[in-house]
């Protein structure tokens, strides 16, 4: 490492640099996921695509290792930065809808609530995720596990063309027709290949959708008939089952609060007659309590805030529900019912499943299930304390995993490559890693190498 110059590297770029000795650091230097404590070298708060350039540009002569940053999200840390030059890109975040295409190009610091309020007047959507304050720019590398899962699949494969500054600070365009090798691995690589300064989606139908939570008692066989209905039932027909101990919502009955319930998130986007008539049979199951199912504007669905916390997280794809996995899943919410500890089963199958592992780096196309479970802890202490016991419940538990999801990493899960992709899939995004950062400059992310 050479020297790191604040005067000269502020002069090259149009942002702002801050260090230690800034007020702006100590809220700036922080990550979601409040278990990270980074104290960045300095922090560059980039306010367009040539500073992304001219930051990596100067990383690279003076040595200096970088991580890139969108809006911190990343329950893993990735984008944490210690002692490191943080490639702050929230800036980037303009929208623009070209409604004649339902093409949507997005600054790749975006966040999605952003992007959905500006997809409004079109009735048009971007499945992504169920907070509105993540950021395109990691969620859309990973897999992004949205409310149109069955229906549109993963936000990865609605990238139609990205804008991506490399390891040397070269602009780049890819696509299907461009850099083609480079868009392949750019969807599902996890910001291994560069920095995308700008994604060009292909929106889907939005506007009005049946969506909202249906309530059970929680009964273990409820969970594998509520999940062979969804993963059986059209397309239209996305569903997410958390495990959680009521009051879940403000509207939750006092007579259920403190009960072990199971919520049903679902979200219908196809004709409204299909759609009730679906509500009707999911609340014939025995142990419906009651529902908030109506019609609602998408965008109500992914409300724009911005938690953070003290989390600890694990993830596997599975194909089948066992009672032995759903009971050893939730041993401790059964008899803690800790209200901080939410387990969930997103149903996959439908237009997802039907996409090959091949079109792009993301593939865990076979799967039918995605299990995450999360905590929020106290403190930082306390999450890093119990730490060693989540790595032990990931070693329990993957007997059943054919996969992990790279957006719902836990601590514990980041050696496992070969988890998150298929073997043809691993070895080719080492070979373009090879290719396109030989020296490993990307390191604020899941390594591939
Ligand atoms: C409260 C919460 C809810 C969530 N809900 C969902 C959900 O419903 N569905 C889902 O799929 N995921 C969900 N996630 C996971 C989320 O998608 C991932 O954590 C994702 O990586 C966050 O992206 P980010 O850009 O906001 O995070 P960051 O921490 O800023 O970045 C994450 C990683 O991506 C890299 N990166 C970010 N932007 C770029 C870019 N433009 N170019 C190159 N590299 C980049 C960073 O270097 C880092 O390695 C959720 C996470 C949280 C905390």
């Amino acid at each position: 490492m050479k020297t790191f110059d604040e005067e000269y590297l502020a002069a090259v770029v149009n942002g702002e640099v801050y260090t230690e000795t800034n007020k702006k650091y100590e809220n700036l230097r922080m990550v979601k996921n409040t278990v990270f404590d980074p104290h960045p070298l300095a922090i560059v708060k980039c306010l367009n695509e040539a500073d992304v350039v001219q930051t990596i540009r100067y990383c690279r002569e003076q040595e200096l290792a970088f991580t890139v940053k969108c809006t911190g999200h990343s329950a893993a840390g990735f984008s944490a930065g210690d002692e490191e030059i943080v490639i702050d890109i929230s800036s980037l975040d303009q929208v623009e809808v070209d409604g004649s295409t339902n093409l949507v190009t997005v600054g790749g610091g975006a966040n999605w609530f952003k992007v959905g309020e500006a997809l409004v007047p079109y009735d048009l959507a971007i499945t992504s995720g169920d907070m509105g304050g993540v950021g395109v720019g990691g969620n859309a590398q990973g897999s992004g596990m949205g409310f149109f899962i069955r229906k549109y699949g993963v936000t990865t494969g609605r990238i139609r063309k990205v804008r991506v500054v490399d390891a040397t600070g070269k602009i780049l365009v890819a696509s299907e027709t461009e850099h083609s090798d480079l868009f392949w691995a750019i969807r599902g690589g996890a910001g291994n290949f560069g920095v995308v300064t700008e994604f060009v989606f292909e929106a889907h139908p939005g506007g009005t959708v049946l969506a909202g939570n249906l309530f059970y008692q929680y009964d273990p066989q409820l969970i594998q008939q509520l999940t062979d209905y969804i993963l059986h039932a059209p397309d239209e027909l996305n569903g997410t089952l958390s495990f959680t101990t009521a009051p879940f919502t403000s509207q939750m009955p006092e007579q259920y609060k403190g009960q072990l319930v199971i919520a049903l998130m679902v979200c219908i986007k196809g004709s409204p007659a299909a759609g009730n008539q679906m509500i009707k049979e999911l609340k014939k199951y025995s142990g419906f309590l009651f529902d908030e199912v109506d019609f609602v504007p998408y965008i109500k669905l992914f409300p724009p805030i911005d938690p953070s916390g003290n989390t600890l997280m694990l993830n596997f794809y599975t194909n089948e529900l066992p009672d032995e996995l759903i009971s050893e899943l939730n041993q401790e919410l059964v008899t803690t019912g800790d209200p901080q500890l939410v387990t969930q089963v997103k149903v996959l199958g439908g237009y997802f499943g039907r996409v090959s592992n091949e079109a792009m780096a993301y593939s865990q196309r076979e799967n039918n299930y995605l299990v995450i479970m999360r905590k929020a802890f106290g403190s930082a202490e306390e999450a890093l304390l119990a730490n060693e016991d989540w790595k032990d419940k990931w070693e329990q538990l993957r007997k059943y995993a054919n996969g992990i999801d790279i957006n719902f990493l836990g601590i514990g899960q980041l050696n496992e490559l070969e988890m998150m992709y298929k073997p043809a899939n691993l070895k080719k995004l080492k070979e373009l890693k090879k290719q396109y950062d030989p020296a490993n400059c990307f390191i604020g992310v899941l390594s591939i190498q």
